[in-house]
């Protein structure tokens, strides 16, 4: 039960790294994602170079890309609209609520979307308990805002127990 809403479906190191075969033989056709420590480091107001390269990587997949962020909107927009990307902010991960307003934006149904983010308590739950294939990225930097630190030792916690 725990597991099946905590366990990333896959884990890779970033997202310039999800496996092409994977987007192709599951047939995914929009990628959800996380901003801070996903696209860029927390708290960032612009793209970096690392930001327009993921975009690029997962859009040269024929994925439609969108963010799904809990942060304030007027920063999430900023950065998605720069992207050239579409934006859904007050996102309220692990809520569904942001995924399924994502999903609705883009026109796709959850079983032709894949979520990327770092948490593992907000992504990784939104995602599943939304029915969308869910993917952890090890996050961008470990440089991130306190209330984010408490909870990573709870995710390594999990990690160990589930082994991923
Ligand atoms: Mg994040």
């Amino acid at each position: 039960m725990f597991s099946r809403i905590l366990r990333p479906k896959s884990v890779v190191a970033s997202v310039v790294t999800i496996d092409p075969t994977l987007i192709r033989e599951l047939g995914f056709k929009v990628a959800l994602l996380d901003l801070d420590n996903t696209l860029a480091e927390d708290h960032v107001t612009h793209p970096t170079e690392y930001s327009r390269e993921a975009i690029q990587y997962l859009k040269s997949l024929g994925l439609v890309c969108c963010i799904v962020s809990n942060a304030k909107s007027k920063r999430s927009a900023d950065f998605a609209e720069e992207l050239g990307i579409p934006c859904v902010s007050y996102a309220n991960k692990p809520s569904t609520s942001g995924v399924f307003r994502a999903l609705a934006l883009t026109g796709h149904k959850p079983d032709e979307a894949i979520f990327i983010g770092d948490q593992i308590f907000t992504d990784v739950v939104a995602a599943n308990r939304a029915g969308v294939y869910s993917i952890l990225v090890e996050r961008v930097t470990e440089e991130e805002l306190f209330y984010i630190k408490l909870k990573r030792p709870f995710e390594k916690l999990v990690r160990r127990i589930l082994h991923f």
